[in-house]
């Protein structure tokens, strides 16, 4: 049975094992863009144990009531109805413009992590994807400003694109490969634009940015749907209902997939630890897994009788993705600790807990 407080605890304990991170976000103003998303609640939730005040910012165009609706009661919890491309003020109030004077009159720490991230909707939703990279960096940014807050930014592993072999495990000093006019490109070159948005505030207006760059992420609460074509909440889907595994390609492809409850702490280490400022971090698992050992591993835990049927392979779908963590492990001091069996199994706990 899945035991979502047992998963933040060891979020909480892991944080607490590095000094650097003592009681940092005790009592602080936050601000999750996309905190009704899977990353973004379970930031939420991690933020509130750790006794911060939390501003949960979100339009629901890939969040979820569901997922921060237990939140609603809490007194450091704060829900705003919002899409962040579109201008927002908080403390001052602006005549004319979307504004919350009276929610806060500072923020310490503005983390933006809004934005649409499965591979089907980057045909469906194309420009509001890179409207939330861009003019949704740079807004969240300018309320960074305003503030005088530090800065995250959810970056990810896309900004590399589809790198050659000997770019893959890849480091952060990989410019990218990226097709500008591709399927993959509203997101890819969004999420690239948006780290220069970051860093064109930390240059012009000397605000303290941090990014990492996250690699596929997976846990309770990822999203799951034929429509968003996400290989590892569509395996589970298929095996739990005995239906057909779709295989895109071969399965020789391969991803690294990083469990929540270590890409959380990774990600709240990034927001506090004085060194990760200004510098992009890879975020993610090492351990390479093809697409076909991911179905039928699914499969086996799964104890399904689905059939895994090969489909054809998206265009400019990354043929390898893997990080080097060098940066991660001197800089966090982090490193994934959850093989992808326990993950996987936690996962489809979870998934039948919702009735598929
Ligand atoms: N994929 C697949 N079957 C699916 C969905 C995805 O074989 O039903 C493949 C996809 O083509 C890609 C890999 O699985 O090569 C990982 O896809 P996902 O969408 O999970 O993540 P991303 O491509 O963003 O890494």
């Amino acid at each position: 049975m899945y035991d979502h407080q047992n998963e933040l605890q060891k979020i909480i304990n892991r944080l607490g094992k590095d000094e650097r991170m003592n009681n940092s976000f005790k009592k602080k103003n936050i601000l999750v863009t996309g905190g009704g998303g899977f990353l973004g609640s379970w930031i939420c939730e991690v933020l509130l144990k750790l006794d911060a005040k939390v501003v949960c910012l979100d339009n629901f165009s890939s969040g979820r009531w569901e997922n921060i609706a237990h939140l609603e009661k809490n007194p450091n919890f704060k829900f705003i109805m919002h899409d962040i491309s579109i201008p927002v003020f908080f403390g001052k109030n602006k005549p004319n413009r979307v504004s919350y004077p009276n929610l806060t009159d500072r923020f310490d720490i503005v983390m933006h992590l809004a934005s649409r991230a499965s591979p089907f909707e980057f045909s469906k939703f194309p420009i509001s994807i890179m409207k939330s990279n861009t003019l949704g960096t740079m807004n969240a940014l300018g309320i960074a400003k305003e503030h005088s807050s530090s800065f995250f930014y959810a970056s990810t592993s896309e900004t590399y694109g589809n790198p050659p072999v000997d770019k893959v495990p890849t480091p952060e000093s990989y410019f990218g490969y990226v097709n500008t006019i591709g399927p993959r490109s509203c997101y890819d070159e969004s999420k690239r634009a948006g780290e220069a948005f970051t860093k064109a505030y930390e240059l012009q207006h000397n605000i303290d940015v941090r990014f990492v760059r996250i690699f596929n992420t997976y846990g309770p609460r990822i999203r799951a749907g034929k429509e968003l074509g996400r290989a590892l909440p569509n395996f589970i889907e298929q095996c739990l209902n005995d239906d057909p595994i779709t295989v895109f390609g071969d399965g020789s492809q391969t991803r690294c997939f990083t469990y929540v409850v270590d890409e959380v702490e990774g990600i709240l280490k990034d927001t506090i630890v004085p060194e990760a400022r200004g510098i992009p971090i890879n975020l993610g698992h090492n351990k390479v897994t093809t697409i076909l050992e991911l179905a039928e591993l699914t499969k086996q835990l799964t104890n399904s009788n689905s059939k895994i049927v090969f489909q054809k392979m998206p265009k400019d779908d990354p043929v390898r993705r893997q990080p080097i963590l060098t940066r991660a492990k001197k800089v966090l001091r982090w490193e994934p600790t959850t093989d992808l069996e326990t993950g996987l199994k936690k996962t489809i706990e979870w998934y039948k807990m919702q009735n598929v």
